[in-house]
């Protein structure tokens, strides 16, 4: 099954790379449809790719995707064992925010996405990426916990865990110890999210996420060997 995934996901990429849906298409120099861990427990969502992830067809590659990093490592976790990618899989020109009409050209990649992935914990990073999830919710008033309200392309039994995004706290140092704070939180929410998710799934979740938890364990031990090597 995790196999399976991994080529189901593959083949997505591809279809992302071919396509130009949108205007972005025509503009970017490559897709960036995101990558990690195919059984990972937290897929982190961004907005829309950057510069540097435009120039390396990979996600948060540049100083927030440096600090990213960091703040996985604060609750144990490196890059491979977590899913990173984002709502938009072009980059809009200069940086700014997609259009909604771009935006909802590429819904069905992120549904697609979510319906492989099937994390315990999705976090979304920052208001926008916020806004694909819950419209109406306020990244200021929902970071750093389980989201309550109701939520959109949520798979069932998925919490929903919204945090700044990294970039907010290179541009306001102020955020960043609320960041720290937020990833403590998010790994203390996740046994909780474990029996949401489990409970969602019934005996066949139980079945899915021994699994996860197995291929988590061999993505971890893949880390250890290419660090050592
Ligand atoms: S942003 Fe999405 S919909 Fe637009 S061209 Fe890229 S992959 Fe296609």
């Amino acid at each position: 099954m995790p196999d399976e995934r991994a080529a189901a996901l593959a083949a997505l990429a591809v279809e992302i790379e071919a396509c130009r849906a949108c205007p972005l298409g025509s503009q970017r120099t490559q897709s960036v449809p995101g990558e990690g861990s195919p059984n990972a427990e937290l897929l982190l969502v961004g907005e829309a790719p950057g510069a540097h992830e435009d120039a390396a067809g990979r996600p948060f590659v540049g100083a927030a995707g440096k600090l990213l990093d960091l703040l996985l490592n604060l609750i144990g976790l490196q890059r491979p064992q977590v899913y990173v990618l984002n709502v938009v899989k072009c980059r809009p020109p200069e940086n700014r925010d997609p259009e909604p009409t771009e935006i909802a050209a590429c819904a069905g990649f992120l549904e697609r996405q979510l319906a492989l992935l099937q994390p315990v914990i999705i976090a979304p990073l920052g208001r926008h990426a916020l806004r694909a999830f819950a419209p109406e919710a306020k990244i200021s008033e929902t970071h750093g916990a389980p989201f309550q309200g109701e939520t959109r392309q949520t798979p069932a039994g998925t919490t929903l865990f919204p945090l700044y995004h990294p970039a907010a706290a290179l541009h306001n140092g102020a955020l960043r110890p609320t960041l720290e704070r937020d990833m403590g939180a998010l790994a203390r929410a996740l046994p909780a999210a474990r029996s949401t998710w489990r409970v969602a799934r019934g005996g066949a979740g139980e079945a899915s996420l021994s699994e996860i938890e197995a291929a988590a364990e061999r993505d971890q031990l893949r880390l250890f060997e290419s660090e050592a090597q």
